[in-house]
């Protein structure tokens, strides 16, 4: 006996048996195919050399729960557990979707159905009288409670101390600190500083998140930490914590990759994340494009900055400009009464030349460097300046050399969605330019919500939770800071 999805080639063979069971009830072709082939249905099947039986169920994200739609085994295979293989694989799947409850109907006359509901741990919530026809049999409505897993995930690469919790695909926690205001004076983060933020903010953040989700630690049933990439030091206040809480509570603890974790942050907005996507995220400390197959399996770094990250160029050019730090928000606003085509400023690898070697990759020092000479100049020359113009052309470059990149990536890879993340999100022009170049490329774009998109802990626990809804071992506790961990190592053991 095998136990797979179905695929359209399956549609006859289905037909067949749905045809035989209920005659003149069963369904139609073209909605049997449309459910076989739906994005918020899953319809398995049950072989034995060919098909004998086939059950769905049907998800709508975010709703967190599912229904059952139909089993049916083939009256020449039945009372031989078939219908249970299949009702325990749509309980599976629903759990592995995020269901918190699987609700069905049933034939008030159907016992042996009614019977292996119960085992499976069903019980009867209502009854629609009269809810079959012609014959008038009344329907039960059965539901089953599925524990989801409750993590609790500890961010700390860079300046943000994040602890976040959430229950399966759902979000109950956010908290963050942030220290970004003690680096203002030095212009960028200082690892060290960030580090020590992170020890005082690391117990009051963990509070502020229990009592938000109206937790205690009792109730956890998981740990997830970032273990890398990011700064060693603050890394290490992360894990060191999260390791003392597994140990304190006897919890079970997933060491996960910050990057893949920023991905992993679109299940927490929209009950999953719909793969394979390109995935572009952007921050003071990365810039890197990925290609997204499968979030726990298969994760492809196809380019990184050589240099400076986004953010970095950002705060850097805000800098040649006196403003002060961060300075991603205060260049989008003077952005805003500037002439994007004042300036023509370089594209970092975007020569037909770099094409081999860096497609995908980014560089924005020379960019940078660019800004700081024409600034140079007109200062030397004693010539007007607009700040605007300068600083609208530099966002231009910057987001164009982006998007360019990451689209390409779309299409390169023949995947038609591209999935958004980290602080320079916040880029007005970033999120306009990709509205509008997603639409004309045809590429679906996933921006989620700010306080997702930026780093915080809900998207390294909502990671973890993935993990524990997928069965993978946790991690032991040997696990150290990976301030280059690569994005293909989505947890370390
Ligand atoms: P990290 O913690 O890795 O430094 P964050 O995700 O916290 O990164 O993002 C902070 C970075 O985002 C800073 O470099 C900041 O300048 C940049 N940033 C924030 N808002 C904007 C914006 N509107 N435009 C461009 N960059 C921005
Ligand atoms: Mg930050």
């Amino acid at each position: 006996m095998e136990i797979k999805k179905l695929s359209q080639h399956d549609l006859v063979a289905v037909m067949e048996i749905e045809a035989d069971l209920f005659g003149t009830e069963a369904w139609l072709e073209t909605s049997m195919k449309s459910e076989i082939n739906g994005d918020f249905t899953h319809y398995f099947g049950v072989f034995q050399e060919g098909l004998v039986g086939y059950a769905g169920l049907s998800s709508v994200p975010n709703t967190f729960v599912s229904d059952i739609q139909t089993i049916a085994i083939a009256k020449s295979h039945q009372a031989q557990g078939l219908g249970r293989a299949l009702a325990e694989s749509l309980v599976a799947k629903a759990r592995a979707l995020g269901s918190e409850a699987v609700f069905l109907e049933v034939r008030a006359d159907n016992e042996p159905a009614i019977a292996l509901y119960e085992k499976l741990g069903f019980t009867q919530i209502d009854i629609r009288k009269k809810y079959y026809q012609p014959s008038g049999v009344d329907a039960l409505v059965m539901r089953l409670e599925v524990h989801q897993p409750i993590v609790l995930g500890v961010e700390s690469s860079c300046d943000e101390t994040g602890i976040g919790i959430v229950k399966g695909n759902r979000l109950l926690a956010n908290a963050l600190h942030s220290s970004m205001d003690e680096h203002a004076k030095f212009g960028g983060v200082v690892p060290e500083v960030a580090a020590r933020a992170h020890l005082e903010a690391m117990q009051p953040t963990i509070e502020r998140a229990l009592k938000e989700a109206q937790l205690s630690m009792t109730d956890i049933d998981a740990i997830a930490v970032a273990n890398g990439p990011g700064l060693a030091g603050a890394l290490m206040v992360g894990i060191g914590a999260a390791k003392a809480l597994a140990i304190a509570n006897d919890k079970p603890i997933y060491a996960v990759n910050h990057l893949v974790g920023h991905v992993g942050a679109d299940v927490l907005e929209s009950g999953s994340v719909t793969l394979p996507t390109i995935a572009l995220l952007v921050s003071g400390g990365h810039t890197s494009l990925l290609l997204v197959r499968d979030l726990l399996d298969d994760v492809e770094l196809l380019g990184e900055t050589i240099d400076d990250a986004a953010g970095e160029a950002f705060d850097k050019v805000a800098r040649v400009l006196g403003l002060p730090y961060p300075g991603g928000p205060e260049i989008d606003k003077l952005a805003e009464t500037g002439d994007p085509k004042a300036i023509r400023f370089p594209r970092g690898l975007s020569l037909p030349k770099d094409m081999v070697k860096h497609r995908f990759d980014f560089s924005f020092s020379g960019l940078k460097t660019a800004v700081a000479r024409h600034v140079e100049k007109a200062e030397d020359q004693q010539l007007p300046l607009s700040k605007p113009d300068v600083a609208a052309s530099f966002r231009e470059a910057a987001v164009d050399v982006l998007l360019t990149k990451a689209i390409n990536a779309c299409e390169r890879y023949e995947v038609k969605r591209l999935l958004l993340g980290g602080g320079v999100v916040a880029n007005a022009r970033l999120r306009q330019q990709a509205k509008l170049r997603c639409e004309v490329a045809g590429i679906d774009l996933r921006i989620p919500r700010f306080s997702l998109c930026t780093d915080n802990g809900a998207m390294i626990a909502s990671l973890g939770a993935q993990l524990v809804m997928a069965g993978r071992e946790p991690s032991s506790l040997g696990f150290g800071a990976e301030s280059t961990l690569e994005v293909t190592k989505v947890q370390s053991h």
